[in-house]
C-alpha cells in the first residue's frame, strides 16, 4: 500500500506537473492567440493604410495634371477674352464714333426739321384761312346760280331726222344741222327762214354738251348734286325738250328695243337716274352703316293725274294707282299712300323702276300712244338716322345742321321693325317713338324727272284725246315755268299747286333745294322751233337767283363748273 501510495503520488505528481506544463502551455497559446489577433489587425491598418495612400496619390496625381490642363485652358481663355475683348473695344470705339457724326446729323436734321414744322404750321394757318375763303367763295357760288342750273345737251343727228315734214318746207333740208355747241357753255344757233338771210343766235348756260359728249360726261357734272343730296340738300334733275330731242336717253339710257324698259346691261350708255343711283349708294357705303336707307318710288303725271307705277294688287300684281298730292301741315308736298318701295342697291332699284316703265304700256288707264305724253318722276327719299346727341355732327356745315336739326322729327322709323320689306305702303304719318331711347330721322328727296315732250307748247290743230293730253301738258310746263318766274321774282306766292306736277316737285324746287334743268336739243333745222322753245326756257329758268345774293349784287361767274 505504501508502495503503492508512492507510485501513485508520484504518478500523481508527473500528472500535477503534466497539468501545469499543459495549463501554461494553453496560457501560452491564448497568449498567442491574442498577439495573432494584434499582429492581424495591425496588419488591416496596415493594408488599409496603403490603399487610400495608393488612392491618395492617383488622384493627387490626377488633380494634379487636371490642374494643370485647367490652367493652360484658364489661360487660353484669358487670351481668348483679351483678344475678343480688344475688337469689341475697337467695334465699341467705331460705333461711338459713328454714334457722334449721327448725333451731328440728327442736330441738323431737328433744326431742319423744326424749320419744316414752324412752314407747316404756317402753311396749315394759311390752309384753314384759304378753306375757309374757299367755303365761303363756294356757297356764295351756288347761291349765286340760284341753287337751279341749267345744262343743255344736244343729241347727235339720226336717221329718222330726215324724215320730211310740213310740204310748204319741201324744198329745205331738215337733215341740215342748226344746233352747235360753240363751246362749253354756249349754244348757237342758225335761225334762217325763207327769203332772209341766216340769223346765229347763241345762249349760255351753266354747261353746253355737244353731240359727242358721252353719258360719262353729262353725269360727271350731276354727281357733285347727289354730295348736296347727303348733306341734306333736296335735289331735282330733270330733262326738258321736245319729243325725241333724247330726255329718255339722258335720263335712262336707250331703251330696249319695242319697249319702254331701258337696256340696263349696257353699262357705258346708262343715263342719269341709274348713275345716280349708283353713286347714292356709293355715298351711303362711305358712311357709317345703318344710318341711312333708301326709298324709291315711281309715278307719272298723265293728264294732269298721278299713277303710283309700284302700288301693287292684293295678288301682289302691279298696277297703276291714281294718288293725289297734298301739302302736309309742315308745307311740304305728300303723296299719301304712294308705295315706296326700300332698296339696298343700285341693281335692286334698276329693277324696279323697269318694271314700272313696262307697266307704262301695258295699264288700260295709262294707254297713251307715246311715253312722250307723261312725265315721269322717280323719287329716291333718302331717310338718315341719328341716334340722339351724335346729330350735330353728321353735317359738316353749322347750318345745315341747324336747319336740318329743327326739321327731324322724333320718330321711330319703320325700317327698324320691319328690316326688309320690299313693297310696304309707307304709313302716312311716321311711326312714333315708342322706346326709351331717341332716333331722329332726316328724310332728304333726289327727284328724278323725264318731263313730257314741251313740242306741244303753242300746238295747234288737234282734237280729241290729243287736243286733250296737249292741254294738260301745256298747262303742267308753264305751271313749271310760273313756279321758276315766281322763283326768281322772289314772289311771296310761288304757285306750285297750279298743276300736279309742280306740287309734286315742290320740295325739291323751292327753298334751298338744288334743280338742275337738262335741256334736249335736236339739233336738225326740223325741230328749229322747238329747239328755239326749249332754248327760251332754259334761259328763263336761268335767270332764277334766290335770297341775298341779288340784294349782294356779285359778278355772276361765267363758267358753271
Ligand atoms: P325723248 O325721250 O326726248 O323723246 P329719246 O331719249 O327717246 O327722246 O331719244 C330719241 C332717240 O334718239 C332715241 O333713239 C335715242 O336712242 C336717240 N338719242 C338721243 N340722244 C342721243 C345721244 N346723245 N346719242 C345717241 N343717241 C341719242
Ligand atoms: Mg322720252
Amino acid at each position: 500500500k505504501e508502495e503503492r501510495i508512492v507510485v501513485l503520488e508520484t504518478e500523481n505528481a508527473v500528472l500535477h506537473l503534466k497539468l501545469a506544463e499543459y495549463q501554461g502551455l494553453a496560457g501560452r497559446s491564448a497568449n498567442e492567440v491574442l498577439q495573432l489577433y494584434a499582429a492581424h489587425g495591425q496588419q488591416m491598418k496596415f493594408q488599409k493604410s496603403s490603399v487610400v495612400t495608393q488612392l491618395h496619390g492617383a488622384i493627387k496625381k490626377r488633380l494634379k495634371q487636371d490642374l494643370k490642363s485647367l490652367h493652360s485652358l484658364a489661360l487660353e481663355l484669358s487670351k481668348d477674352f483679351q483678344r475678343q475683348s480688344k475688337t469689341c473695344l475697337y467695334q465699341v470705339l467705331a460705333a461711338v464714333q459713328r454714334i457722334q457724326l449721327q448725333n451731328e446729323a440728327m442736330q441738323k436734321f431737328q433744326i431742319k426739321a423744326f424749320d419744316l414744322e414752324q412752314s407747316l404750321q404756317e402753311v396749315t394757318e394759311r390752309y384753314e384761312k384759304e378753306k375757309q375763303k374757299r367755303k365761303a367763295l363756294h356757297n356764295s357760288l351756288i347761291e349765286l346760280r340760284g341753287n337751279i342750273r341749267v345744262h343743255c345737251r344736244i343729241r347727235p343727228l339720226l336717221p329718222f331726222d330726215d324724215a320730211a315734214g310740213h310740204s310748204q318746207d319741201r324744198q329745205r333740208n331738215f337733215a341740215e344741222k342748226v344746233a352747235y355747241a360753240a363751246d362749253d357753255e354756249t349754244i348757237l344757233v342758225k335761225c334762217s327762214r325763207p327769203g332772209h338771210a341766216s340769223v346765229n343766235k347763241t345762249y349760255q348756260f351753266e354747261r353746253v354738251y355737244n353731240d359727242l359728249e358721252s353719258q360719262d360726261a353729262v353725269f360727271a357734272d350731276v354727281a357733285p348734286l347727289l354730295t348736296s343730296l347727303l348733306d341734306g340738300y333736296n335735289v331735282c334733275i330733270m330733262a326738258y325738250g321736245q319729243t325725241g330731242s333724247g330726255k329718255t336717253y339722258t335720263m335712262l339710257g336707250p331703251r330696249l328695243e319695242g319697249n319702254l324698259a331701258f337696256a340696263i346691261e349696257e353699262e357705258s350708255e346708262l343715263g342719269i337716274i341709274p348713275r345716280a343711283t349708283q353713286e347714292v349708294f356709293r355715298l351711303i357705303s362711305e358712311k357709317p352703316p345703318g344710318s341711312y336707307w333708301v326709298e324709291v318710288s315711281v309715278v307719272e303725271v298723265y293728264n294732269n293725274e298721278i299713277f303710283d307705277l309700284l302700288a301693287k294688287d292684293s295678288c301682289g300684281k302691279v298696277f297703276g294707282v291714281k294718288r293725289d298730292v297734298v301739302t302736309t301741315r309742315e308745307g311740304k308736298s305728300d303723296v299719301p299712300l304712294l308705295t315706296h318701295e326700300t332698296v339696298e342697291n343700285a341693281s335692286e332699284f334698276l329693277h324696279l323702276v323697269n318694271k314700272g316703265l313696262q307697266l307704262r304700256v301695258t295699264h288700260p288707264t295709262l294707254v297713251h300712244a307715246h311715253s312722250s305724253r307723261s312725265h315721269l318722276v322717280v323719287t329716291l327719299t333718302i331717310t338718315t338716322v341719328v341716334f340722339g346727341e351724335n346729330f350735330g355732327t353728321l353735317w359738316e356745315d353749322e347750318q345745315t345742321s341747324q336747319r336740318l336739326n329743327k326739321e327731324a322729327s322724333f320718330t321711330f322709323p319703320q325700317k327698324m321693325r320691319d328690316c326688309k320689306s320690299t313693297s310696304s305702303s309707307r304709313a302716312s304719318s311716321p311711326v312714333h317713338l315708342e322706346v326709351t331711347e331717341k332716333i331722329k330721322q332726316v328724310k332728304t328727296r333726289l327727284q328724278l324727272v323725264d318731263l313730257a315732250g314741251s313740242e306741244c307748247v303753242g300746238m295747234s290743230g288737234v282734237t280729241g284725246a290729243a287736243l286733250r293730253e296737249t292741254s294738260f301738258i301745256n298747262r303742267s310746263l308753264s305751271a313749271l315755268a310760273d313756279v321758276l318766274g315766281a322763283i326768281a321774282e322772289q314772289r311771296a306766292h310761288v304757285p306750285y299747286r297750279n298743276s300736279k306736277l309742280t306740287h309734286l316737285l315742290q320740295d325739291s324746287v323751292g327753298g334751298d333745294a338744288k334743280l338742275l334743268v337738262m335741256l334736249c336739243i335736236s339739233p336738225g333745222q326740223k325741230y328749229l322751233t322747238e329747239s328755239m322753245q326749249s332754248l327760251g326756257f332754259g334761259t328763263r329758268a336761268r335767270q332764277v337767283q334766290r335770297g341775298q345774293v341779288k340784294k349782294k349784287n356779285f359778278p355772276v361767274p361765267s363758267k358753271g363748273k
